[in-house]
């Protein structure tokens, strides 16, 4: 297990714990689609009561969790509006499309605050026959490709007073939804507490070999139910896996503040090597976008010189590159990480 390797390419790289392995090797399990695992459960009793919504339900994936937050509350032929840089829009495959019928529209956003003006104008008048029936408005927290952008308890709010004015629901994808919370400094359940519906990854920060939460309404997790069997997501003794969800709940949400405060000790210093262009003031959780601009290397040269100097980061898009700070990433590994940067771009021999 241990390795020389730094990966900051996602919070997704990390291991489960050695309590969650151990909760997972004496977990007692039962047939879920029966409602008999007690693992299960618990977890579902236990992120429903953290995000304050009355129920919860355990998916697959954080893909899987918006596809069947989004089908079991839509039909074919509504239209559901999310940012046009969101993991929803951009990175499911066109999965709601697909298997719901249901049409995605792009609304502007300004790192995931919609204008509360704008949604009460996107909104299809539904007597007109030419339109798709406008239905959800989806939020994304934090904001993935805004850099871990937060959204704020406000802002939220008001975007949730805008869409309930028009009739539409709200579904926050809510992958690094714990993130968020902790860098407002708010509880999970006041964050999203106008929301309807809301997903968070296991897999992520929390470090969770796999899995994601839906939550929201009782009545919407018994549909849920249904969409979760269809699309092959019914398990059987998954309390295997959910016995380090648990766990991570306990043990893994609080501590994010070092990620984030590493992720800003890291920025900062990454600030500082000529060829490199950080906003350090944006970096608000555990991922840090980082510019290339560099007459030694390109973005390219840059990702491909870090893994050889043992750093691995996401591979870039145009001159930007992302990287995600996470347990397994610790304070002592930033200077290293700063002299493989310094390297990769040929600010010092592989000597000095
Ligand atoms: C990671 C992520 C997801 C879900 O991804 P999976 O790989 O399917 O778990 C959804 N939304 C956002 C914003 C994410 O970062």
């Amino acid at each position: 297990m241990t390795s020389t390797v730094i990966d900051l390419r996602s919070d997704t790289v990390t291991h489960p714990t050695a309590s969650m392995r151990a909760a997972m090797a004496s977990a007692e399990v039962g047939d879920d689609v029966f409602g008999e695992d007690p693992t299960v459960n618990r977890l579902e009793e236990k992120a429903a009561a953290i995000l304050g919504k009355e129920a919860s339900i355990l998916l697959l994936s954080g893909t899987m969790g918006n596809l069947v937050g989004v089908l079991a509350q839509t039909r074919r032929g509504d239209e559901v509006l999310a940012g046009p840089n969101s993991h929803l829009l951009n990175y499911e495959a066109g999965g709601v499309s697909v298997l719901g019928g249901v049409q995605m529209r792009a609304m502007q956003w300004t790192r995931g605050v919609f204008d509360v003006e704008e949604i009460a104008h996107a909104v299809r008048d539904p007597h007109n026959l030419h339109f798709a029936r406008s239905s959800l408005l989806c939020l994304e927290n934090t904001v993935n490709r805004e850099g871990g952008a937060t959204v704020s308890v406000g802002d939220t709010d008001a975007m949730c007073d805008a869409a309930h004015a028009q009739g539409l629901r709200v579904h926050v994808d809510g992958a690094r939804i714990f993130n968020a919370a902790v860098s407002l400094g708010v509880t999970p359940a006041r964050l999203v507490r106008e929301i309807d519906t809301v997903t968070f990854c296991m897999s992520k920060g929390l470090g969770c070999p796999m899995g994601s939460i839906l939550a929201g309404s009782a009545d919407f997790i018994a549909e849920a139910r249904r969409w979760r069997k269809m699309v092959g997501g019914g398990l059987r003794q998954s309390g295997i896996f959910a016995a380090a969800g648990v766990v991570a709940l306990d043990e893994m949400i609080d501590r994010m503040s070092v990620d984030h405060a590493n992720a800003k000790a890291l920025a900062s210093g990454l600030a500082n090597v000529p060829g490199l262009r950080v906003d350090v003031d944006r970096v608000q959780t555990n991922i840090i976008m980082v510019t290339v601009d560099s007459p030694k290397a390109s973005s390219q040269d840059f990702v491909a010189g870090l893994a050889s100097h043992g750093v691995k980061v996401g591979s870039p898009y145009g001159d930007t590159l992302r990287m995600v700070t996470h347990y397994q990433f610790d304070a002592a590994q930033i200077p290293v990480v700063l002299k493989a940067a310094e390297r990769a771009l040929g600010l010092v021999t592989a000597a000095a």
